[in-house]
């Protein structure tokens, strides 16, 4: 009690009396709102009515995929692209499109079900649902209301899952599209076998029939597939081009006019936002995180409106996440070795060499009490934080036939040193100054 009251009289005496509670909200309710309710259209998962700049992917699916409308079996299809062209937009928004085509057919002609061409629709991400066993059970229980009866997500035998699979598909009649996305994630994880099934089973129904649509972000992986399975896989195959900022601006365009309150932000943000997204590679949704982080710091700051300042703002703040994403996830051993090529550069020395790398390294070592690895393991190190963009290393020829590597950090030695210190294994050595120094 009495502390309570001796400080609010120091308060007094000093002129700022703690805001009432009320008063410390105010101007942050009073500030016009930027975005509007819907905040999750921002959001890489929101599928929008149009898909500005896929008409040609979705012209040329929506023709493969109508056969199962007039009751054939379209053919399998291959989708790739790099992320954020579309591809699981473009699958969903037909998928949707195909199960209501389906289904207004049904009620104004008046037939019966059986003479329909009825098409059931299964969206699986194989990033999550990555096993064999997984994936069949998710398709057979897709047809299964009843909980009894439906598949235990583990125990079974493969086989009788797929048997009941089977036997699902055919009871219903019909044709089953499935979109397997991500489907490199499963292959890498659990093989090919399944795809063997799903593109076979067609010669064990006698009702129904089944159709795969599959997409990746590279056709990498279609070199671990069965070369069977790879022919029948792709006997249709689509390409999602990158967009280009000028496209990534529609698509933008589109997004800001249903999410965000108009006249709360300058229009120069879009083609910012698209342009920004463009230089890495025409990805749309970095584009709309862009968007969506700008709009999230500008209400932050209670901003009264959203201007290109808080995209570079955005651009940093999602680059930084990505750096200490991947700087947390190092190994010990490869955090030192990247201490050690952030401190030359740092002491602006500019490019080191593998040599000079190592040497700094064991420097490090040494000085922190950990036995410092070979050199070659330590320029293994370095080709993988090459690989993951943290450092640039580029080959350089010198003399006769010598060729060393001239390393470079690929990310802001400011932003790199906010994480290096965050761990408390390496923190003393960031500002470590080595004993072998470059001679000037
Ligand atoms: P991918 O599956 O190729 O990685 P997505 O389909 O998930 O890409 O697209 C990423 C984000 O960009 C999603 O929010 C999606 O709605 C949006 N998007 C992609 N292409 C378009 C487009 N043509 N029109 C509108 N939004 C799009
Ligand atoms: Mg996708």
């Amino acid at each position: 009690m009495h502390g309570t009251r001796a400080k609010r009289g120091d308060a007094k005496t000093l002129g700022h009396e703690n805001p009432s509670a009320e008063s410390i909200f105010k101007p942050y309710l009073q500030q016009r709102p930027l975005f509007k309710k819907d905040r999750d259209i921002l959001r890489p998962s929101y599928i929008p009515e149009r898909l500005p700049h896929r008409d040609m992917q979705i012209d040329t699916l929506a023709s493969i995929l109508s056969t199962a409308l007039k009751g054939g079996r379209p053919s399998n299809v291959l989708i790739f692209g790099k992320t954020g062209t579309g591809k699981t937009a473009v699958a969903k928004y037909l998928g949707n499109a195909i199960s209501k085509a389906a289904g207004e057919r049904a009620l104004p002609l008046g037939v019966g079900p059986e003479e329909l061409a009825r098409v059931h629709f299964v969206y699986i991400n194989c990033e999550v649902v990555d096993t064999q066993y997984g994936v069949l059970a998710h398709i057979g229980n897709r047809f299964i209301s009843d909980w009894d009866e439906r598949i235990p997500f583990t125990g079974w035998p493969t086989e009788k899952v797929y048997d009941q699979l089977k036997r699902q598909i055919d009871e219903l009649g019909g044709v089953t599209v499935i979109v397997l996305d991500e489907i490199d994630k499963l292959v890498y994880k659990s093989g090919d076998d399944v795809l063997f099934h799903l593109t076979q089973i067609n010669d064990d129904l006698s009702r129904g029939a089944l159709s795969v649509v599959a997409i990746s972000n590279d056709l990498k992986f279609t070199e671990f597939l069965d070369a069977r399975v790879r022919s029948r896989l792709g006997e249709e195959r689509l390409v999602f081009p990158p967009y280009n900022a000028k496209q990534l601006q529609d698509i933008l365009a589109q997004r800001a006019e249903l999410a965000l309150e108009a006249g709360m932000y300058d229009e120069s943000v879009i083609a910012l936002c698209a342009a920004l997204a463009a230089q890495e590679h025409g990805d749309a949704r970095r584009a709309l995180d862009l968007l969506r982080v700008s709009g999230e710091l500008a209400e932050r700051d209670g901003a009264p409106r959203l201007t290109d300042a808080y995209v570079v703002k955005a651009k940093n703040k999602i680059e930084l996440d990505c750096v200490t994403e991947v700087v947390r996830t190092l190994p010990l051993q490869s955090k030192i070795v990247l201490i050690a090529i952030y401190a030359s550069e740092n002491r602006g020395e500019g490019a080191s060499t593998t040599g000079e790398v190592y040497d700094a390294y064991r420097d490090l070592c040494r000085r922190a009490g950990y036995t410092p690895l070979t050199q070659r393991r330590v320029t293994d190190f370095i080709s993988e934080l090459d690989m993951l963009g943290i450092i640039t290393a580029r080959l350089k020829s010198f003399g006769r036939g010598g060729r060393t590597r001239e390393i470079s950090l690929g990310v802001s030695s400011g932003e790199l040193r906010q994480v290096l210190v965050e761990d408390e294994m390496v923190r003393d050595l960031v500002d470590f100054v080595p004993t072998q120094q470059k001679l000037p």
